[in-house]
């Protein structure tokens, strides 16, 4: 296979939903992000039962295009595959309304933590993360004032308690397909996707993307709690790369769901692009790192354009796991004496 096979030429219309292959339908929702859209997958066991996996964000748009969908069906399960807003927005109105929900228990904790953090201090939190790392202070000033950002896109989230657990290499039936549960790391910590040996399907959430390697992301870690904010992880970039092993023992020909951009096959293929682009990503920082440099001096180098708000803890997080990754592998040394934390080639 010389290039990724897209198993479709059209992405579903607004409000609509297109059947991936029988018993699973693609359902695509507007996001207010740069990254303008998320899949999100209906399956059905032909008896009457139906998963849901992922939400989209909280918002009225978001509602509107599930209900041109569905009308007033509901699913009995809601599979929520990671914290992030976009896959977990709505799963507290889903629980209000007596769905199942199914997912990773360090995901959902992490949604609820970050959900129920006060704004002044998660604004704190990220104001001091953003000098800690060389930006400039007029956008740590915007980013304190902004507050608990999450909590504008995400309903008060379902307790622990209404949650099924589905832990790395656990077996389930849903939609009347059987499923293997595989839990990914690096853009969330314990991120589930979920493989079907007999029709060689993965659903693969944010793990492997067509277009775009996820964000791997080394987030801000607060002070009072002793676990990191983004990710519990301190190499996030060597668990995306670990995940990615092991999806190298699917079958080349599985067909990818993936939560952004088209369904394709090619997944080794896929995998190794995105060694290939984040070793690329490594080199660059390690050659940039000939003088001192904060993460945010190497935006130029891994982003090459200019940064828009929404897109700064992204970049600030990724910069940050290529230069952890390097520190931690002995490439590079890192220098806390000054008030920024900057990156030395050794
Ligand atoms: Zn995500």
């Amino acid at each position: 296979m010389a290039e990724l096979e897209f198993a479709f030429d059209d992405v579903p219309e607004p409000g609509q939903r297109t059947s991936v292959v029988d018993g699973i339908d693609w359902i695509r929702l507007p996001l207010p992000f740069r990254l303008n859209h998320v899949n999100c997958w209906w399956l059905d066991d032909g008896a009457g039962h139906a998963v849901q996996i992922d939400t989209g964000v909280a918002s009225d748009t978001t509602r509107k295009h599930w209900s041109q969908v569905l009308g007033k069906v509901r699913p009995d399960t809601l599979l929520v595959t990671h914290f992030h807003p976009d896959h977990a927005g709505l799963a507290g109105e889903y629980a209000a309304a007596g769905v199942r929900l199914l997912s990773s228990e360090i995901e959902m904790n992490l949604c609820a933590r970050i959900w129920h953090t006060e704004p002044d201090d998660y604004g704190a939190l990220y104001a001091e993360w953003y000098r800690q790392n060389g930006i400039d202070e007029s956008t740590a000033l915007a980013v304190a004032q902004a507050g608990n950002s999450y909590r504008r896109i995400v309903v008060e989230p379902p307790r622990m308690s209404e949650f099924t657990w589905l832990d790395d290499g656990t077996e389930i039936e849903l939609g009347g397909r059987r499923w293997q549960v595989m839990h990914g790391g690096g853009h969330a910590p314990a991120m589930l996707m979920l493989f079907c040996d007999v029709d060689r399907i993965l659903i693969a959430a944010d793990q492997v993307l067509p277009g775009i390697s996820p964000n791997i992301s080394a987030g801000p870690v607060s002070k009072e709690h002793d676990e990191s904010f983004g990710l519990r992880e301190p190499n996030p970039l060597a668990r995306f790369l670990e995940t990615l092993e092991r999806l190298r023992s699917l079958p080349e020909d599985t067909l990818v769901l993936p939560s952004h951009g088209m369904p394709f096959r090619g997944l080794h293929m896929r995998i190794a692009e995105l060694v290939a682009h984040h070793d690329d990503r490594l080199n660059r920082v390690r050659e940039a790192c000939v003088v001192p440099r904060t993460a945010a001096d190497l935006f130029d180098v891994l982003f090459g354009k200019k940064l828009d708000a929404q897109q700064m803890s992204f970049a600030l997080g990724e910069s940050l796991a290529h230069a952890e990754h390097l520190r931690l592998e002995g490439r590079l040394d890192v220098d806390h004496s000054t008030a920024c934390t900057r990156y030395l080639r050794r």
